[in-house]
């Protein structure tokens, strides 16, 4: 498995930094962060390190999204949240500041410190039509590969 000697998340990973541990496995990892945005803030990590999402192999990925709803169902059931947000940065313009993928399980409430903009906009007449058909080719070229 790729390792970076200087990555936290990866010497967390080898046991050389402490962590709140709440689930591990091969493959994944997941533990408290420590500095939350709220209580029970949670991060699921793959054991390979890998910066950004879209480095990392389905399996890999596959692999670590699995644990997710039950780290979810957990973390909501002990904090007694009303909501959860899952985040997931992928490069500092984005708000990582770790880089190891990383996912935030987030629990929410009313009163509670978190929050995020979403400034939602509109397509120009035919711009969505364009802009799915040149994703979908880049889908079915990756599948080429
Ligand atoms: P991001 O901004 O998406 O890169 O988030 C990185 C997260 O890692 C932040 O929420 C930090 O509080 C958290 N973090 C950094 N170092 C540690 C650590 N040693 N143990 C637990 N969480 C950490
Ligand atoms: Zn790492």
């Amino acid at each position: 498995m790729s390792r970076d000697t200087d990555c936290i998340f990866c010497k967390i990973i080898a046991g050389e930094i402490p962590c709140a541990k709440l689930l591990e496995e091969e493959h994944a990892l997941a533990f408290l962060d420590i500095g939350p945005v709220a209580r029970g803030h949670a991060l699921l990590i793959p054991k390979g390190h890998y910066q950004t999402l879209d480095e990392m192999p389905p399996e890999a990925a596959a692999a670590m999204f699995r644990r997710l709803p039950e780290l979810v169902r957990a973390v909501q059931a002990v904090t007694e949240c009303e909501g959860i947000n899952v985040l997931q940065n992928n490069g500092r313009i984005a708000g990582q500041v770790v880089p190891h993928v990383h996912v935030h399980v987030i629990p929410r409430e009313k009163a509670g410190r978190f929050s995020f903009n979403w400034p939602a906009g509109q397509y120009e007449e035919g711009q969505i039509d364009a802009l799915a058909k040149a994703i979908r080719r880049r889908l079915s070229e990756g599948e080429e590969k």
